[in-house]
């Protein structure tokens, strides 16, 4: 519904020939006739600015606007280093807007929230934030092009966009009030501007279907997901971080309500920020964008949250300001920016390069790589296992909770701040990363086990049944059907997240129980310390003890019925490709009985180890697996491949699953989804009818090229992410 700004607006020319402005605030403003939505989109165009004290913009110049005479600007590193904006994709763009940071007085953009009544001023209108939107026009001398403001918007729709950083202003701006180093940049023709400003005309959305341009409480601009009923991911980014986030107006921002952290010390993908001598090299802010994917909560929208190494807590994950790991890359398709909230945009919508960087971002982690996050990761994770710590096993050190090592596993005692405990050596691996990297080594240089790429035969065990159960540590999965095998603590798991993993249900209820932890973790040390042996152990026990769960009885259903079931890392990942190497031999080993009886379900999201160690037997076009083994990876979020290990699928023995938080299935998935994930249900794949054969049983995830999606129930994402949409963003 268009509302008419009232009487504020000046309507009929004053002295210096201007109207369409509001008294007291910038009477560059033009916007009589011009798209003013007080509920939604408010665009105008603005006049020039002329220098020279108290000389007024000229009336005519609003028409700038209306000119197609504009060029596409290069995308530039900057000056050098902290000198200039830098758009690290290096790609051209044809329209960029900054925020205006004047919310009062001569200089601030009215960003009408009211329909007119009352003190303008005292109601905020300029709270909210506009952009000023520039194109490369020639200058009124007609010699050379330059950036020049031409309207203001506070939605900017906008192709291949990115976030550009003025490093130098951005620290500039830190122990002073004034700041223009933000800028959000991509492509919007001309036609579809002067739809922007046309109060008749079609908003040019860029095809983005299902979505709101809505104004939130304060009458900033917020782009809703029409599908969820939540704002769509967008970037964002903090001026300044505050000592009192609950203090509103003005005194809001002021210096006094700042709090500064020590230097940044740089993501991968950029150097090291230094605040002004003046504030003691300090800093604040969230220094790159940070995207914040809005949740559903059950007290309310959260998004996820980034804790550095210094312990400070980002409002969103950093992200490179193109949105991808390589320099010259942009990450986002199209999106549509707004001066508060950042840049909305559809996970659909994100090129390769910026599905790797959501993916990691949704495991509330950064990137850190600024060449390929796989692979690079992978190169230099060549490190041996070192052996094992002499401190290990006393109190407030790594294993402290393992008999084995002289430890004691902690008697499960009520926490003061509720719940029931039992979730010590969660807790602590949660809170001593470092102590943890002594068994994993750090994050670029991740441990592995000594065992060959290309296969080994599997020695066979040479000690006792019980020593061999002992060694091989076979789980017994509440869920699943069988035993399972080669469980690891999620905490072990080595890169980035997908949607499995932000639920990971191995941080839910039992499995996160010391007694369970305790297990994962002495199958995390004998697989780093001796995986040949381990193989061997599990070789030796796997039949018997599979055909152990077998079940017999007429009634089973003819897929069940005296079969052994195996899955493999019911909790946590691979964590080298030597592992999944020594796994296929484990497989390719097998015994005509055991080819017979038993089936493997082996889940993983570690392509690149997968990929890896499939090459070094040929290729993963190769059918080397036998036809028992149904290796399940799981898809990211956008439910596709990474286009880079697509070739995976060719493997007869892999198939997908995907991930779905509830609160996003759409019926067309439903013939997909786990029938044990599904509400009302039974939760136990015994207990469920297989929608493959309609018989109670189900054994999909067992089947090969069967795709299976997952919905998520569980309580992982209140771990990660964060009280209410309403404390989303500081830059209100
Ligand atoms: S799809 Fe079937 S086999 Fe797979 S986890 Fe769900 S119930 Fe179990």
């Amino acid at each position: 519904m268009m509302a008419s700004i009232g009487s504020p607006l000046v309507t009929e020319p004053d002295d210096d020939g201007l109207s369409g402005y509001l008294p007291g605030l910038n009477p560059r403003a033009s916007m009589i006739g011009r798209r003013i939505d007080p509920s939604g989109v408010v665009a105008y165009p603005l006049r020039n600015e002329p220098k020279g004290k108290g000389v007024p913009p000229e009336p005519e110049s609003d028409r700038r606007i209306l000119l197609d005479n504009f060029t596409r600007h290069k995308g530039m590193k900057n000056a050098g280093g902290m000198k200039g904006e830098s758009d690290r994709s290096l790609a051209p763009f044809n329209i960029r807007a900054f925020r205006n940071n004047q919310l009062t007085g001569r200089r601030a953009l009215p960003n009408p929230t009211l329909t007119g009544e009352g003190d303008l001023m005292a109601t905020g209108i300029g709270g909210p934030g506009m952009f000023s939107v520039q194109r490369n026009i020639l200058s009124p001398s007609g010699k050379n092009r330059r950036l020049t403001t031409l309207g203001a918007t506070n939605f900017m729709p906008l192709l291949n966009p990115r976030v550009q950083v003025n490093r130098k202003k951005q620290v500039a701006s830190w122990p002073a009030e004034k700041n223009e180093h933000l800028w959000m940049a991509g492509d919007y023709d001309h036609d579809s501007l002067q739809a922007l400003i046309d109060p008749e005309a079609d908003l040019d959305l860029l095809g983005m279907e299902d979505i709101s341009l809505q104004r939130g409480p304060k009458g900033h601009a917020v782009v809703m997901d029409d599908r969820t009923g939540l704002p769509l991911p967008h970037l964002s980014y903090t001026v300044y971080d505050l000592l009192d986030p609950t203090i509103s107006g003005k005194t809001r921002w002021k210096k006094e309500n700042r709090d500064y952290r020590d230097v940044d010390a740089g993501q991968d993908w950029r150097e090291t920020v230094v605040g002004p001598s003046k504030i003691g090299g300090k800093v604040t802010g969230s220094i790159d964008p940070v995207l914040r994917i809005p949740q559903r909560l059950d007290a309310g929208v959260g998004v996820p949250r980034y804790t550095d190494e210094t312990g400070y807590r980002f409002h969103g994950i950093p992200v490179p300001p193109n949105f991808a790991a390589h320099e010259g890359e942009l990450g986002i398709r199209r999106g549509i920016a707004t001066p508060g909230k950042g840049l909305f945009f559809r996970p659909e919508d994100l090129t390769d390069a910026g599905r790797d960087v959501f993916e990691t971002a949704k495991r509330n982690d950064v990137i850190r790589l600024s060449g390929d996050s796989f692979e690079d990761a992978w190169d230099i994770a060549k490190a041996r296992f070192p052996g094992r710590k002499r401190e290990w096993g006393q109190p407030g050190e790594m294993f402290f909770w393992e008999s084995r090592l002289g430890g004691k596993l902690p008697p499960a005692v009520a926490y003061d701040k509720g719940g029931g405990g039992n979730r010590d050596i969660f807790d602590f691996v949660e809170a001593n990363p470092d102590k943890l990297e002594q068994l994993i080594g750090p994050r670029e240089d991740r441990f592995v086990p000594d065992y060959p790429l290309e296969g080994m035969e599997i020695p066979s065990f040479s000690g006792s049944k019980e020593e061999a159960d002992k060694l091989a540590l076979f789980g017994n999965p509440n869920k699943m059907p069988g035993i399972s095998m080669l469980d690891m603590p999620m905490h072990t798991c080595h890169i980035t997240g997908s949607g499995a993993c932000e639920a990971c249900y191995a941080a839910q209820n039992k499995m996160a129980f010391n007694p369970a932890q305790r297990k994962y973790y002495r199958n995390k040390l004998a697989s780093l310390e001796d995986l040949p042996g381990m193989m061997s152990a599990i070789q030796e026990r796997m039949y018997d003890r599979a055909m152990k769960t077998a079940d017999y009885s007429r009634s089973a259903n003819p897929d069940v019925r005296g079969k052994g079931f195996i899955r493999h890392k019911a909790s946590g990942d691979f964590g080298s490709p030597e592992e999944f190497s020594a796994v296929f031999d484990l497989l390719q080993q097998q015994t005509p009985e055991e080819l017979r009886d038993l089936r493997h379900w082996i889940s993983t999201r570690q392509y690149p180890y997968l990929m890896e160690a499939m090459e070094a037997r040929g290729g993963p076009q190769e059918d080397f697996l036998p036809e028992n083994v149904n290796i399940r990876v799981s898809l990211p979020p956008t439910n596709t491949m990474p286009s880079k290990f697509s070739d995976l699928e060719l493997n007869p023995a892999v198939s997908t699953s995907g991930f779905i938080p509830k609160e996003f299935a759409v019926p067309s998935d439903m013939n997909e989804i786990c029938p044990a994930t599904i509400h009302g249900n039974q939760q136990k794949c015994d207990e469920v009818i297989d929608p493959d054969t309609g018989l109670m049983g189900c054994r999909r995830c067992f089947r090969r090229k069967a795709p299976v999606n997952y919905l998520e129930h569980g309580s992982r994402l209140k771990d990660l992410l964060e009280n209410a949409y309403a404390r989303m963003s500081q830059n209100n």
